[in-house]
Order: C-alpha cells, then structure tokens, then sequence
C-alpha cells in the first residue's frame, strides 16, 4: 500500500537524515524566510553558492542541489505558487511542485524524500487544502516510482500534522 511508504512529523526539516529534503523556495533560489530561511541557515554559504548558479526556478518546477552541511544529502528546490483565490492554477502548480520534486528524487537516486507544507505560510495557500493537493499527488506520483522508498510529510504546527493524516486517511 502506498501510505505504508508515508511518514508525518512534527519538527524542523533541516534536521532530517534523508536523501533529500524539499525546500519551498521563490523563483530567485536565493533564499528566504520561512523554511528556505531555516535551510540556506543551515546549510550553510555553499548552498547559496550553488543556487547562484542555477538561474532560478519557475513556479512549479523543481531544482537540485548538494545538502551542504544538511544531514541531507541533497535540497531539490521548489516553487509553490503564491495563493491569489485559487482560480488562476493554484492547485495544478502545487502538484506540480510535488510531482516534479519526487521525479528529480528518483532521477538522482534519492529513496527517502522529506517535504515542508509548500506554499502554507507566506504565500497563504489554505492548509486543509493544500495537504489533501500535497498527499494525493505524492500518492500517485510514488505509483510511477518503485524506488521512492519513504517519503516524510515535515509539518511544522500540530494542525499541519493533523491535517496530513487526515488526507492520507482518506486516500
Ligand atoms: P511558502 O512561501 O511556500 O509559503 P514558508 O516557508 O513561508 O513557504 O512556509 C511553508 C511551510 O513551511 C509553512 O507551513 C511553515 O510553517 C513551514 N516551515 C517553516 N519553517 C520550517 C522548518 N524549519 N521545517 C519545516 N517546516 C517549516
């Protein structure tokens, strides 16, 4: 079953000893507040070094670099899209984000993947419906990609963490 492949946790993201984590960056890659604050932190300068290098990031898509000094040992880079009422794409461009980053995953071997709840704080997509977006797409983005062994939704409120196991029980 394909939720026996699903972790949620509370906590920190940038703690987390896995292939990859996923950070929810904006279209420069050069950093930010929130999680991509917490991340480049982290990290440490080689992070920002790297990203200087990739000539940003579409919303939508995903890029990777190297974990730096992360337990990690690589952040695939992605953008969600910024919440303006939901009529303008919102919802495919966050599944976007979520298929796309476990598509670069498993093309550079990453078996355990971690995500933040993308676009969830500042670009203010609702978080209800964001994690339903977040579980469902994983879901059937995992059915493509034996290799994916675990994947950890990180949440950082305990709301997020409910709502999480909500959509996966549903699935
Ligand atoms: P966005 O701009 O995509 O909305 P934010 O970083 O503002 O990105 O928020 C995305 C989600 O990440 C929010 O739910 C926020 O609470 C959460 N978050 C912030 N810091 C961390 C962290 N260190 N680890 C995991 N999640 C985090």
């Amino acid at each position: 079953m394909i939720e026996d492949r699903f972790t949620v946790v509370q906590g920190d993201i940038t703690t987390l000893d896995v292939d990859a984590i996923v950070n929810a960056a904006n279209e420069s890659l050069m950093g930010g507040g929130g999680v991509d604050g917490a991340i480049h932190r982290a990290a440490g300068p080689g992070l920002l070094a790297e990203c200087r290098t990739l000539g940003g990031c579409p919303t939508g898509q995903a890029k990777i670099t190297a974990g730096y000094d992360l337990p990690a040992r690589h952040v695939i880079h992605t953008v969600g899209p910024v919440w303006r009422g939901g009529g303008v794409g919102e919802p495919a461009l966050l599944a976007s984000c979520y298929r796309n980053s476990l598509l670069l995953a498993a093309e550079h071997r990453c078996s355990t993947v971690a995500f933040p709840a993308i676009s969830t704080g500042v670009y203010g997509y609702p978080a209800e419906a964001a994690a339903k977006i977040a579980v469902e797409t994983v879901a059937r983005t995992l059915g493509e990609l034996p290799k994916i062994e675990r994947v950890t939704f990180c949440c950082f409120s305990e709301r997020s963490v409910e709502l999480h196991r909500v959509a996966i029980a549903a699935l």
